[in-house]
């Protein structure tokens, strides 16, 4: 394997030398390295959001890690685009990775501000988790499959006041295929076949995060997450407080859930045969899963004033409207209802999701749209009250 084998692409501003393979196989290959051209989406908008959380970053020195580095896809965008961090640190085990990475750091004219090594990533991790050593301002996690193994050394890398980002592409066990799974690397459940699973398998997946934090005495935060069908990705800060972190039991809880009549709401602890309030029937429970908000709004407006100063990573119009959706989310609210469920629920054709955001406010609920669902909304009225109100003509 050689460096033959690879080419040099543009994304964003940034030049990347990436398998030729990847570029031309519907599934990339990982070898001779993995670079997926598709998961150009979730790169702009990682650079959005680190370049809005670095600005108001008070360090004398602001690092970037990121272990699973590969080809440097993430990492050289980060040197290159984000001049406000000043030293970028990228790993891989795959030695053809790395020295695409290199060679491409070059290229950029950036390789003084980036150092490379080809370390197991719990090394890596544990060599950048000392007060000696440098801990990151902001470390991004992007294994294959589940991040719950690197959960621990993750939090120990991030320097107090920083940032950790957050990808798991094992949706299927977070959205209950493998309940087994889902228990031993979450602790949690999750229910399968729900409208709202995306939702539930989110909220595990951040409480396994502020769990593993609060055990280090770390509190850590949502302030965005995004989602697709292939993977989630969560950002959250990180700051000491042990009184904070004693505040986790107000935040962590369970959903119980309705198959029958459709009813969901959310609880702090899990009473023993726990009935349906509104038809009796027994419910389903989610959990343990994060019960609080997914955004700090005020970050998603600093982003979205970002992106339209015209310093624009990526595909603008998307990302706007996105943002805009996830600005104005009920987000407190930990689920939703999908148009098609109400409407197979009456025996009649969907709603507009506009249509019936409308109704609900005007009949003195909130309601707002889901970012996780282009088909889900969110509101604080119970399922009875939204058929009675949707039924209408
Ligand atoms: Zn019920």
């Amino acid at each position: 394997m050689s460096l033959e084998d690879f080419v040099e692409i543009t994304e964003g501003k940034t030049k990347l030398l990436v398998p030729s393979l990847s570029l031309s196989n519907k599934v990339p290959p990982k070898v001779p390295a993995f670079f997926n051209p598709v998961a150009r989406l979730n790169r702009d908008i990682s650079i959005l959001v680190y370049k809005t959380f670095i600005m108001d970053v008070k360090k004398d020195r602001r690092t970037f890690g990121d272990p699973f580095g590969g080809v440097g896809a993430r990492s050289l965008r980060v040197a290159v685009e984000i001049p406000e961090v000043e030293h970028v640190f990228v790993n891989d085990r795959n030695i053809f990775a790395i020295d695409a990475a290199r060679k491409a750091a070059t290229i950029n004219l950036v390789s003084d501000k980036c150092s490379f090594t080809s370390e197991d990533v719990i090394a890596f991790l544990a060599n950048h988790s000392s007060e000696k050593n440098e801990r990151f301002t902001v470390v991004d996690l992007d294994p294959f499959g589940s991040p719950a193994e690197y959960v621990d050394c993750l939090l120990r890398a991030v320097v107090k006041g920083g940032m950790v980002s957050v990808t798991a592409t094992d949706t299927a066990v977070l959205c209950g295929v493998h309940p087994n799974v889902c228990k031993r690397k979450y602790y949690g459940r999750s229910l399968h076949s729900s409208s709202y699973s995306h939702e539930i398998a989110l909220r595990i997946l951040i409480s396994l995060i502020v769990l593993t934090a609060a055990r280090l005495d770390l509190v850590v935060h949502p302030i965005f997450v995004h989602l697709n069908h292939h993977y989630i990705r969560v950002y959250m800060t990180a700051s000491v407080s042990r009184s904070g972190a004693n505040s986790i039991d107000k935040k962590i809880g369970y959903l119980r859930d309705c198959i029958k009549c459709g009813d969901r709401n959310a609880a702090f602890e899990l009473e023993r045969d726990d009935r349906c309030r509104l038809c009796g029937s027994a419910y389903r429970f989610a959990g343990m899963l994060w019960l609080a908000n997914l955004f700090d709004k005020h970050f998603v407006s600093n982003m979205i004033c970002i992106l339209d100063k015209g310093d624009r990573p990526g595909p603008v119009r998307h990302m706007r409207k996105t943002l805009s959706t996830c600005l104005n989310e009920l987000d407190d609210i930990p689920f939703y209802f999908q148009s098609d469920e109400i409407a197979s629920r009456l025996s009649t054709n969907p709603r507009s999701l506009q249509n019936i955001i409308e109704r609900l406010q005007s009949s003195g609920y909130t309601a707002s749209r889901s970012s996780l669902d282009p088909n889900g909304f969110k509101t604080n009225a119970q399922i009875n009250q939204i058929l009675d109100l949707l039924a209408r003509p």
